[in-house]
Parts: structure tokens; sequence; C-alpha cells
């Protein structure tokens, strides 16, 4: 706390589960001197109020990223453009404006076109979240030993993106910069459409009509039930990545049902060994994924912080959702 804060004012412009959590973290971590924040609805708003997520509440965009030196948007995918172009006439020269959605082309497109020269957008996505949504879902240690992916610009200011990417680092993520398009074909794979075969397979077994609902609730410990957890994500969220993301996620859907055929010709021709090189293969990945530190061995799935015991657990933590 005796460092100075590497940011005078942050604006935040949405708090939900993201800006919540960037919020309650620059704050412990001593990185912002003060914080205003802002959300679309009156009674978002009046809860950052009551929860003292920020130094100040104002209603408007404009009002928010006056005076700031670090702007974040964390809002869904789909609107980031509108703000952009709220807030580019009231841009602080020489502020840093990023944002935290989870596709990076769309937003880049967007709202690089409303923002002034002077100002400096470095877009981020921290690979870190839950199902839950709004500013009582953030907690100050979502993001620690996540990623934390930059996208700058080719032309970028080094010295925002550094300063930018030291945020982050204070806030407990680790850093990596790659282009807009590389990361929407990396999230494609990992998050995107685990998601959407999520999405799809809880809706499958809820319209089963030889199993009750009651018996896919119970007997759900086998695999149905991560599933279940991820589905539960924020509708208007993903509903905005598949949108945005829409070239990726479809050619990783392509492979996925090549692949999904192959399995399904070995089942039914009895090709055994087919599937047990498969599922060894498939093995060896969730290996590396613990032994990277990116998830726990323990029969929880990694919603305990890997770093941290895996019980108990004190609260929702990072669940690799995003
Ligand atoms: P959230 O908890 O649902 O909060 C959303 C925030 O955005 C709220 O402040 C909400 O305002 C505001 N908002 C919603 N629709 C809006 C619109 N059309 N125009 C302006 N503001 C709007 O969402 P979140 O989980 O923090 O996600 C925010 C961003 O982070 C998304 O882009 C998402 O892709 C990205 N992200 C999410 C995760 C995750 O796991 N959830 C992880 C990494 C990145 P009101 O409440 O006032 O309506």
């Amino acid at each position: 706390m005796s460092e100075k804060p590497l940011f005078n004012r942050l604006a935040l412009i949405g708090v939900g589960l993201i800006g919540g959590s960037i919020a309650r973290a620059a704050r412990e971590q001593g990185v912002v001197r003060s914080i205003t924040a802002t959300s679309r609805s009156s009674a978002t708003r009046r809860r950052i109020a009551e929860l003292g997520l920020a130094d100040q509440v104002v209603e408007t965009n404009a009002a928010a990223v006056e005076g700031a030196d670090l702007v974040i948007v964390c809002i869904p995918v789909g609107a980031c453009g509108e703000v952009a172009k709220d807030i580019g006439p009231h841009l602080a020269p020489g502020a840093i404006v990023s944002d935290v959605g989870s596709v990076k082309g769309s937003v880049v497109r967007d709202m690089a076109p409303h923002l002034p020269a002077g100002v400096h957008f470095v877009p981020t996505h921290p690979v870190a979240g839950t199902e839950h949504s709004g500013p009582d879902a953030g907690f100050a240690e979502l993001f620690v030993n996540r990623w934390c992916i930059l996208t700058p610009p080719a032309n970028a200011n080094a010295a925002a993106v550094e300063r930018l990417k030291a945020f982050w680092i204070k806030l407990g993520a680790n850093v990596e910069t790659m282009s807009p398009e590389h990361h929407d074909l990396v999230l494609g794979i990992t998050s995107h459409l685990p998601h959407l075969i999520a999405y799809t397979i809880v809706g499958t077994a809820d319209e089963l009509s030889e199993v009750t609902r009651s018996e896919v609730l119970k007997f759900s410990a086998g695999g149905f039930r991560d599933f279940t957890r991820i589905a539960a994500s924020d509708p208007t969220m993903w509903r905005d990545v598949f949108l945005a993301n829409k070239d990726a996620v479809l050619e990783m859907l392509g492979r996925f049902n090549e692949d999904l055929s192959a399995l399904t010709r070995a089942m039914r021709s009895g090709d055994g060994q087919a599937l047990f090189e498969h599922f060894t293969r498939t093995r060896a990945i969730r290996r590396g994924i613990v032994e990277i530190g990116q998830d726990s061995a323990a029969p929880d799935f990694g919603r305990a912080h890997p770093g941290l015991p895996a019980e108990p657990l004190p609260r929702p933590y990072a669940a690799d959702n995003e």
C-alpha cells in the first residue's frame, strides 16, 4: 500500500461480476487512488453504492469517464460500441480505455472508431469468471492466478500497455498478449464451444420424456452437474458472445462435429481401440491442465482456487467459466 497507485482515477462502466471484482481487487491492492462507477440501471447503481464499491457512483457514462486515467468497460460485448460512442467526446487526453469482453475482434471493431486520438485503447479479457452475475457476485480474488489476455493494436503506445499489464498483475493475474483474431480462435475452442455444448446438453436432458426432471437432478453427479453450472451462465452475455464470435465458433463446431462423428462411428462399429486411444489422449490433456496450475486435481473440479485448500469454499471461486 505504500507504493504509489498506478492510476489516479479508475472509471468502471458496468459493475457486475467482472466490474465488481475489479473494483474490490483494485481497492484491496491500492492500485488506484479513486473509483468512479456507473451502470445502466438505477437499481445496480444503488447497489454499487450500498456495497461501497466506488468512491462515486454517477448516472451517466460521460460523467463516469470525466478526469479518469483508466476507463474499463465491463458490459456485454454487444453493447460496447454504443458505450464507446457515448464516452468518446468526454475522455481525458492520455487516458487508457479498456474492456473485459469475452470476444475481442468485435469489440475492437465496434469501439475503436469512436475513441479520439490521444487516448490509448488496450482491450483485455480476464479469463476468469463464475456463473453468477451482478455487483454482489464479484470478489477480489477472482483474477488471482488466472490469465488476463491483452489484445493491443499493433501501433499501441508501449507505455500504456505496460501500465495496464502492471494493473492486472497487481490484481493477481498472469498476463499474455495476442491479436484479437487469435484470441477469438483460442477462446472459441476453450470457452465458447464448451458453453454451447453445455447449453445444448442441459436443454436436451430437460426435453427427454423417458427420463424425469427429478431423475436428471438426482443422478446429475455423473458429469452432468458441471454442465448445469456452465449452462447457468448469464444469457445476455452468452448470446452476445455467440453472435460476436460466430465465425470462430462455427469453425470449431465444424471440427467438433467431425470428431463426434468419428467417435459415433467407432462406437457403432464396436471399435474399442479407437475409443480407448481417444480417451487416453484426452486424459493426458486434463493432466496437463492440472500440472500448469489452471485447475485442481481435487474432486471439486477446481472450484476452489488452485492456490488455496480445496475445502472449505468461502466464496464461489473462479471456475473457469469464462
Ligand atoms: P454482469 O454481472 O451481468 O454485469 C453486466 C453489467 O453490464 C451490469 O452493470 C449491467 O448493467 C451492464 N449492462 C448489461 N447490458 C447492458 C447494455 N446493453 N448496455 C450497457 N450496460 C449494460 O456481467 P459480467 O459477467 O460482469 O460480464 C461483463 C463482461 O465481462 C462481458 O462482456 C463478458 O463477456 C465479460 N466476461 C465475463 C466473464 C464471466 O464469467 N461472467 C468472464 C470474463 C469476461 P445493469 O445491471 O445496470 O443493467
